[in-house]
């Protein structure tokens, strides 16, 4: 770990200011389970000179409520309390059932929802520490995962020609929960929360910080869920995860891992919206939710997986 400057700030203003102050050369630290390992291995091409701790001020942005027809929930809320949410569990169960479904107890208890969505990719060229893969998303000229170890990555395609996929858990249910991000200063639909551009990234500037989450409170008889499949049942990122979300007959359908921002599966909805929700029509939505795939050479096992996944997240809000 090379040296960095560290500031305790008392106020969101104060961290805004020291993210200015250092004009892109810091990060904000929530958290810290991913950002420190990209610290420590060092990861990244500029090492950066200052990490603003938000933990300073984690009491103001740690909190769960239902207010003006929606739930609010502070980006430093630990996930733990987000999946251990009474209110969550009730009436948006595929995101209690997401962050329940991330990582282990103890990342739960530390690992915050804004880090959550705003977490790096899992790329191993990309992770490979002291930079030895100057990587696309690096800024480099070259994607090592196309013509190397693409098991876990994008079977739709590359953005600027990375292919790592987004491995956020709660991300894909933000999506389906048609929710807003909040930040210091907008509102961003969850699904335009990440970046196309820079494939693994989100469209925050660099002075930006997210402050909440807003998940609209679903119509009754709305029903939501989140699966989730993975190598280990002990801790894992998401080989693919999906969340649904149908209400009165039509449905929100998001994938994750399978490209390299959350991955709304429109032509899934398309095949479900106004049909009963039985195996054979959630079936043919999981089998319409891959149509246009480009698997690379050792991905292609993720096209069958998705296609159960998006099943049984729709079979699961019947
Ligand atoms: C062993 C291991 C297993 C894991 N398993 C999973 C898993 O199964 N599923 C999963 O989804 N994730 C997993 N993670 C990834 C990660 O730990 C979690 O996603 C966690 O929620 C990140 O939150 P954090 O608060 O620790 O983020 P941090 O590490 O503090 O921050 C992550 C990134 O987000 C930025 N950031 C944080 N908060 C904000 C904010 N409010 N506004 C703007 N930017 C912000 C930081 O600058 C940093 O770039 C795993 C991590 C580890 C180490």
């Amino acid at each position: 770990m090379r040296k960095f400057k560290h500031y305790n700030p008392k106020s969101i203003d104060e961290a805004v200011e020291k993210l200015q102050e250092f004009d892109g050369k810091s990060f904000v630290n929530a958290g810290g389970t991913d950002l420190l390992g990209t610290l420590r291995f060092e990861l990244l091409e500029e090492y950066p000179e200052a990490i603003i701790n938000l933990k300073s001020i984690a009491p103001s942005l740690a909190y769960i409520k239902e207010e003006g027809g929606m739930l609010k929930i502070g980006a430093l809320t630990p996930l733990e309390d987000v999946a251990k949410s009474d209110i969550v569990k009730s009436k948006y169960a595929a995101l209690a059932e997401a962050a329940h479904k991330t990582a282990s107890p103890h990342l739960r208890e530390t690992g915050t929802i804004g880090g959550n969505i705003c977490q790096m990719n899992r790329c191993w060229y990309f992770r490979k520490g002291h930079n030895r893969f100057d990587c696309i998303r690096k800024g480099g000229n070259m994607c090592f995962a196309m013509a190397g170890e693409n098991r876990f990555h994008s079977i739709f395609g590359a953005v600027k020609a990375c292919i790592a996929v987004n491995p956020s858990d709660t991300a894909p249910a933000l999506v389906a929960l048609n929710a807003t991000i909040k930040t210091t200063k907008r509102e961003i639909a969850a699904e335009d929360f990440w970046d196309v551009a820079i494939p693994g990234s989100t469209v925050l500037d660099n002075d930006e910080i997210v402050t909440e989450i807003q998940v609209p409170t679903p119509a009754s008889g709305a029903k939501s869920a989140f699966v989730k499949f993975i190598m280990r049942s002990s801790i894992d990122f998401p080989i693919v995860n999906c969340a649904a979300m149908i209400v009165n007959g039509e449905a929100r359908i998001c994938l994750n891992a399978v490209h390299n921002m959350p991955y709304r599966a429109t032509k899934a909805e398309e095949a479900i919206n106004g049909k009963t929700i039985d195996e054979a029509n959630a079936e043919a939505a999981g089998a319409a939710a891959v149509t246009g795939a480009l698997p690379m050479a050792h991905n292609k096992y993720k096209i069958q997986i998705a296609k159960a996944m998006v099943k049984r997240a729709i079979l699961a809000c019947k």
